[in-house]
């Protein structure tokens, strides 16, 4: 496919930027991935719509990325398009305890949002760098929460280019899951209940939550936060740990000496790099407790 001349005529359809041979590092929290061959970061959801219409159309293949923060994207690339639901889809309102905000805004904000207007419930959402498209794809949570406790719908556009709304009762929520993954849908925007809370409390509560975090999660470099799912009635951290792996390394990828199931960028670490050394902690964590590990990273493109 000649993908110049298909980012021109997509170009002139939509409002936001259409680049070719995108490097994904630019994309992505890990600062890791190969180039995708065609990239839209729309300017909002109509844009959305003539792009997937367009992909659909030259039948190019579709990736949709939000923030890149649970992203491991190969150093091959992507190919197709990636489109990334962002800035152009952020805005966040409030009535009452319902906030509703487009899938592009981040969860830090949604939070930031709610405690200004005295709304508990998205404490939790006030330290994880995700977008809401791709927290409600991974159900993204910590200890005091997650998006299933507060989610009531979602706006999507589904593979036939039709806006449809997905109450949460239809998402399957479990543990850093959805029915959405792996499924051809774009979150546009999501509907959220809270409750009324102090914002003063809101805001203690949620200082002393951030710094426990900060305490406890590895800081200064590029990570994708955990990369595996903690197995049932355990913690993957505590099992690496105990295989001694803190500190191993291949490239410039490092499982951090801080946080055993965060693997972080120490500068030019590859996908292959990563995906090398999730390998090694998955034979030792294996051999050792019989455990086997699952990826809570999302693994995109090629080799
Ligand atoms: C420092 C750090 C700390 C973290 N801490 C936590 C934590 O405490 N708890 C936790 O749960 N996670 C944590 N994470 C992981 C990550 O932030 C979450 O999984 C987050 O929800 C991913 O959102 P995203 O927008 O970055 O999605 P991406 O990484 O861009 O994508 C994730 C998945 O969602 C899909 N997707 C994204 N947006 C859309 C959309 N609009 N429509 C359809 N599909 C979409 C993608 O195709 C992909 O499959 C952390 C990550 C980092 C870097």
């Amino acid at each position: 496919m000649n993908y110049t001349s298909l980012a021109g005529e997509l170009q002139s359809l939509v409002k936001g930027t259409v680049l070719v041979k995108e490097p994904m590092k630019k994309h992505t929290t890990w600062r890791i991935g190969g180039n995708a061959d065609l990239f839209i970061n729309p300017a909002d959801k109509e844009d959305v719509r003539q792009a997937v219409e367009f992909a659909r159309n030259n039948q190019i293949p579709l990736t949709v990325i939000g923030n890149g923060s649970n992203l491991l994207v190969k150093d091959g690339g992507i190919r197709g398009m990636v489109l990334k639901v962002g800035r152009g889809l952020a805005g966040i309102s409030l009535e009452g305890t319902t906030l509703k905000a487009g899938a592009g805004a981040l969860l830090p904000e949604l939070a930031a949002a709610a405690r200004q207007a005295g709304v508990g419930g998205f404490e939790f959402a006030a330290g994880i760098p995700g977008s809401l498209g791709g927290a409600v794809l991974m159900n993204a949570g910590a200890i005091n929460g997650c998006v299933a406790d507060v989610l009531v719908s979602v706006v999507a556009l589904d593979e036939e280019n039709r806006f449809i709304i997905l109450p949460k009762d239809e998402l399957n929520f479990s543990y850093r899951s959805s029915i959405l993954q792996g499924k051809p849908i774009v979150c546009l925007e999501t509907i959220w209940q809270g409750f009324p809370k102090k914002s003063e409390t809101i805001k203690e509560e949620t200082q002393q939550y951030l710094s426990k975090r900060k305490a406890a999660q590895p800081q200064g470099y590029p990570t994708a936060g955990s990369v595996f799912k903690n197995p049932d009635g355990d913690y993957a951290g505590r099992l690496i740990e105990a295989c001694a792996c803190k500190g191993l390394r291949v490239g410039d990828a490092e499982v951090s000496q801080k946080h055993a199931n965060w693997i972080v960028n120490l500068g030019q670490a590859t996908a292959q790099d990563v995906l090398t050394l999730i390998e090694k902690i998955k034979r030792q964590v294996q051999e050792r407790f019989g455990t086997t590990l699952h990826l809570e990273v999302r693994v995109l493109g090629e080799d």
